[in-house]
């Protein structure tokens, strides 16, 4: 027999007259002189239960379990509450058990004042209320979207291997001790890269996964240590065959979770238009407020903080500032780098005519301009365009999908003076730039693309190399050694040399598309179990000391650490 016949949220006026069973949680309690009512509830709703005065009854408390079986009745008119699905109706309670008690609760469910590590150290509490129980409900359509989108094109569910050789996606590995072989380490996938490509070498075609990922990197509202992605790869494919794929995995999961899908094709922009006009290669497309150029035209300016700086741009803001504004404004933009933060209407004294015609600054608005390298300019005002944005309230409330295409295949480490990959090793370069000198890649352009929603960037994909040449020159070009090349990826060199077809693929942050699905602010409220900002996990309190003797079977001993990070 099961413990209830119905759920809590599922009683209507149809019940009324049936004796029914149901269970769940005491969501509230009120003793009316003689009665008692109760609010039952469950994930699906609540439904109020009037019992007599009873030993049982006076004992209910907040969140305990609890069966009644009664007699479904209609509520008196002026007894309905019509915010409550089930509110026409009510239980009159024959007969009740408690199943289960709680104590005293650290927070009421649904509280949603509660600071978040509270909600995450008793996070079964947390999940019980409308938010988590949305949001993960949620998640699991979106994915159950994908799914089906992926499986309905032919794709491949392939597992691969968590414990792998490091995999280089730009971050650290979480290492993981071998005890049969002490002294040595597998790292946790950062993503199956390698194992995706060499799937398309073995002639799978088309593969994907709802791969788990481990990036040892400073955690923040879009990164946990550990997330999932959907990862594919295809075999025989250009670049507009992924995208479209990805596309209708998007959409599949829009329609997944009842929402209206984004339009597709979602537009492209370049990388360099990105990052001349917004300043950012994740940009924002919902408002335009677009990045300018006002280089040339103070190139002779008797101003010479304009005409000396490598390059001068600016924002034309909807909205003239006031000092202490203007000043604040100043902060920011010093705080991101930039050396100043010229307010044209403070400077033009100091320019022609011309010049500050070439500005076009409408009545009404302003000028915030930034005289600095072309770096420096782009970050400080894409950072000030969003900032403004936001305050200003310019943002509108719809979704705007686009992709990024024609990045730089490489990009220089100042600090090191080395070259090193954009996005990752194995990206192709552009039909008919293969044949750089390793020490020059300046110009050459990768096959790559990242997909952005309202400025998330939501993940990463190429056209992959699959001419082993090419693939030595990369490594050459990042200053490995051919035994370096060899050593590390020796068994990635020998596949591309037995055959390997044309290929490519994406990855997309599932918890990221979730979060922003679910109009959440980050990534956490769309992990049942996630980790904060230090790293720890509330709930368990990992990571934790291991005893010494646990160590040494794996041969590790730990350095004194002078100022331990806090569990
Ligand atoms: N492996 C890449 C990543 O995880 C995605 C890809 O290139 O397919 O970002």
């Amino acid at each position: 027999m099961s413990w209830r016949d119905i759920q809590c949220g599922e009683l209507r006026p149809d019940h009324v007259g049936q004796r029914l069973t149901v269970a769940g949680w005491v969501d509230t309690r009120r003793d009316h002189g003689g009665l008692v009512f109760v609010d039952l509830r469950d994930h699906t709703g609540k439904i109020q239960l009037v019992l007599k005065e009873s030993d049982d009854a006076h004992e209910l408390r907040n969140e305990f379990v609890v069966q009644a079986v009664g007699a479904v009745a209609a509520r008196a008119t002026d007894a309905v509450n019509p915010n409550l699905a089930t509110g026409e109706v009510e239980i009159q309670v024959e007969s009740l058990q408690i199943l289960s008690r709680s104590t005293p609760l650290p927070f009421q469910v649904g509280d949603d004042t509660v600071e978040e590590t509270t909600r995450l150290r008793y996070r079964w509490l947390d999940m019980r209320g409308e938010r988590m129980q949305r949001n993960l409900r949620m998640s699991h359509a979106a994915v159950s979207g994908i799914r089906r989108t992926m499986d309905d094109l032919g794709f491949v569910d392939i597992w691969t291997p968590a414990m792998t050789r490091g995999t280089p996606e730009g971050a650290r590995d979480f290492l993981v001790p071998v005890r049969l072989q002490p002294g040595k380490f597998f790292a946790l996938a950062q993503s199956p890269q390698l194992f995706k490509q060499l799937c398309m070498i073995g002639g799978l075609d088309r593969y994907y996964q709802i791969a788990t990922c481990w990036r040892d990197e400073d955690l923040r509202a879009d990164r946990q240590f550990e997330f999932r992605q959907l990862d594919l790869e295809m075999a025989f494919v250009e670049r507009e065959d992924v995208l479209d794929v990805m596309e209708a995995a998007v959409v599949g999961a829009f329609e997944a979770v009842g929402r209206t899908a984004p339009t597709r094709p979602f537009p492209h922009i370049s990388y360099d238009a990105a990052m001349a006009k917004y300043g950012s290669d994740k940009p924002d497309l919902r408002f335009a407020m677009e990045i300018q150029d006002a280089t040339e035209a103070t190139r002779g300016s008797g101003f010479g903080v304009f005409a000396n700086a490598p390059c001068v741009r600016f924002l034309v803001v909807p909205k003239t500032f006031s000092r202490a504004e203007h000043e604040r404004l100043v902060a920011l933009a010093k705080e991101w780098g930039a050396k100043g933060l010229a307010l044209l209407s403070q400077v033009a004294k100091f320019l022609s005519e011309a010049e500050l015609e070439a500005f076009g600054v409408p009545e009404g608005s302003s000028a915030l301009c930034v005289a600095d390298t072309e770096e420096t300019a782009a970050h400080v005002l894409g950072l000030l365009r969003l900032h403004l944005a936001r305050e200003l309230d310019l943002v509108p409330d719809t979704d705007v999908f686009h992709w990024v295409v024609d990045f730089p295949l490489f990009k220089h480490d100042e600090e090191t003076g080395t070259w090193t990959f954009m996005h990752h090793p194995f990206t192709a370069p552009t039909a008919g730039s293969e044949a750089w000198e390793p020490g020059e890649p300046h110009d050459v352009r990768g096959q790559h693309y990242d997909l952005v929603w309202n400025g998330w960037e939501l993940g990463s994909g190429s056209i992959r190399i699959h001419d082993v040449e090419v693939q030595e020159r990369v490594f050459k070009t990042m200053g490995m050694t051919d035994e370096e090349a060899t050593s590390k990826f020796g068994f990635l060199l020998d596949a591309l040399a037995m055959g390997a077809p044309p290929h490519g693929g994406f990855a997309m942050g599932i918890e990221r598309f979730v979060a922003q699905l679910a109009g959440e602010p980050d990534i956490r409220q769309i992990v049942a179990f996630p980790k904060v900002s230090s790293g720890s996990d509330p709930l368990t309190g990992a990571p934790t000391p291991m005893p010494g003797d646990v160590l040494a079977e794996s041969g590790i001993r730990v350095l004194p650490q002078e100022d331990p990070p806090k569990a």
